[in-house]
């Protein structure tokens, strides 16, 4: 049986997942593979016991109230799937187990006022330059909104009138930007305390990229799906379908089969699919370096992958407690533990093992009262390496590996946050990057596909949109692809890069 495709989309992880929603509801045929069982990629759950972990998500950012939605909750509404939203009450507390200027304990809250206030608190006089940061956050986000409805095309002149704030310091570093903000020092570091969420120090985070991602929380706050990720993920399966789309599991891309530099489909362990245009929700690695012959690959294209580096590998802890949170004096959500403030140093930890690892931990119950059974709760523990360590353990070592690292983190939390967990855990389980890389095929087992640093960032992707599409008939929809990765953006991603393949099979057509 021949199977006749407008659009393949590889991989049913957040991006692949919108992408087909939005390719189907353009009325385009879509066929949607996944090798896996289940959609969502990372966006999941697993069962142990009487327990439903969530893997990865701790805060999904653009969502905002039912009245006051964020980009991401609309696009989401658009596909029309019905997910019950729970908001994150604060937005971080941070704790840094150092000497001196790194020795801190504080709570910071979403919303901008409620935000630049406790700076004020904690960092006295703080306030000026703390709203001209949130002025120039707001020009960058209006920046960023004309430059994504140009589609590729950016009228530089219009940026040079209207956006001249975004060109002054969207190309700089955070640090730099703040310095010359004259922020006080430790103002600074406490504001990039979301730097874990980048996994990249803030001397090389890109400013825009880190100053839209700390606002859109402050202004529409952080949500989860009630029933974890895996209901968002199920629901967009159901609606796909319901719109049109086929969806196949159990099917993994093999080969892109090409002709006369064209796309011409793509091989699969349940057969050959003919299309022109394929929508990869998996990494531009697995497509250049295993799936296509070397002589289709342009030079350029081998530059590009070869010059990315990947993001940070995960490493989750899960723990089912049969203890609630309340009776474990666990009062917030999410906690960072950090060494120190100083996020070049952290970065630089992260490169190895160390006895200490930094942790971004959360609690599900404290914003998601009901997701265990009564006199329970959810807690999961992740820290993240810059190089590929996991890669380079023996078979005997891993085991004792990632217990090692497990219960240094439990100890670490349990000591800082002054709470007793060890003899309450029913339920362990234990993700490393290895797991992650079998799990959703990401090389090394990264959370966040490319690094975004230097010259690959946001507003670099994003300018230079249209000359990334190489090999014409793929572009990539989740975390590899032009707005990085997390959730808002790989839905976001999704949706961009399928309306730029309709525009490109419209044009095609019109020839
Ligand atoms: C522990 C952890 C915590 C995180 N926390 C947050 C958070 O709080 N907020 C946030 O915004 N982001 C967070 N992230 C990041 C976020 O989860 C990812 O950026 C996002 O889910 C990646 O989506 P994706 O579309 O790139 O696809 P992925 O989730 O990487 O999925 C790719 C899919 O493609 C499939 N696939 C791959 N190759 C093939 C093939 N050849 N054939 C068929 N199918 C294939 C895989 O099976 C998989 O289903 C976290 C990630 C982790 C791991």
């Amino acid at each position: 049986m021949e199977h006749n495709y407008d659009v393949v989309v590889i991989g049913a992880g957040n991006g692949g997942l919108s992408a087909a929603a939005s390719s189907a509801k353009m009325g385009l045929k879509t066929l949607l593979i996944e090798q896996h069982n289940l959609p969502g990629g990372f966006a999941t759950s697993f069962v142990r016991g009487r327990f439903e972990f969530e893997p990865s998500l701790h805060e999904f950012c653009n969502i905002g109230t039912a009245d006051d939605q964020g980009p991401a909750r609309q696009l989401i509404d658009s596909y029309g799937v019905a997910v019950e939203w729970v908001p994150i009450e604060d937005a971080y507390r941070v704790i840094t187990t150092g000497e001196g200027a790194d020795n801190l304990d504080i709570i910071m809250p979403f919303g901008e006022d409620a935000y630049v206030d406790r700076m004020e608190e904690y960092v006295p006089s703080s306030r000026p330059s703390m709203e001209k940061f949130m002025a120039l956050c707001k020009d960058i986000m209006d920046a960023l909104a004309f430059i994504r409805k140009s589609s590729g095309k950016v009228d530089t002149k219009v940026m040079m009138k209207e956006h001249s704030n975004f060109l002054k310091c969207g190309g700089y570093s955070v640090n730099r930007v703040l310095k010359s903000l004259h922020m006080p020092e430790k103002a600074q570091r406490i504001l990039c305390a979301y730097w874990c969420y980048l996994g990249v120090d803030c001397d090389k985070t890109n400013f825009a990229l880190y100053a839209t991602m700390l606002y859109k929380y402050l202004q529409t706050g952080a949500w989860i799906p009630k029933q974890r990720s895996h209901e968002l993920s199920a629901g967009m399966d159901k609606r796909i379908r319901e719109m049109g789309g086929d969806i196949w599991y159990n099917t993994r891309a093999k080969r892109i089969l090409m002709k006369d530099g064209k796309i011409t489909g793509v091989d699969t362990s349940h057969g050959t699919i003919n299309c022109s245009h394929i929508i990869a929700g998996c990494s531009p690695n697995a497509i250049f370096g295993e799936m296509m012959d070397e002589k289709d690959v342009p030079e350029k294209q081998k530059r590009m992958v070869n010059a990315r580096n990947f993001g940070g590998r995960g490493f989750v802890l899960y723990l089912g407690l049969n203890r609630s949170a309340e009776e474990l004096g666990l009062k917030d959500y999410s906690y960072f533990i950090y060494g120190s403030m100083n996020t070049a140093k952290e970065v630089a930890r992260a490169k190895d093992f160390n006895d200490h690892p930094m942790q971004a931990t959360v609690c599900l119950n404290v914003a998601n009262p009901d997701c265990s059974p009564k006199g329970t709760c959810i807690m999961s523990f992740t820290t993240l390496y810059t190089q590929d360590v996991w890669g380079d353990i023996s078979t005997d070592e891993y085991v004792t590996k990632k217990r090692e690292v497990a219960e240094n983190m439990i100890r670490d939390f349990e000591e800082h946050v002054g709470v007793t967990l060890t003899q309450y855990i029913e339920e362990i389980e234990i993700a490393t990057p290895v797991t992650m890389a079998r799990y959703t095929l990401n090389p090394q087992g990264t959370m966040y596909s490319y690094e975004s640093s230097d010259w690959d960032t946001l507003l670099a992707r994003l300018m230079m949109l249209k000359d990334d599409q190489i090999v014409p008939g793929i572009r990539f929809a989740g975390g590899y692809g032009p707005r990085i990765y997390g959730y808002s953006s790989t839905y976001m991603n999704g949706d961009l890069t399928a309306r730029l393949t309709a525009t490109d099979i419209r044009e095609e057509k019109a020839l």
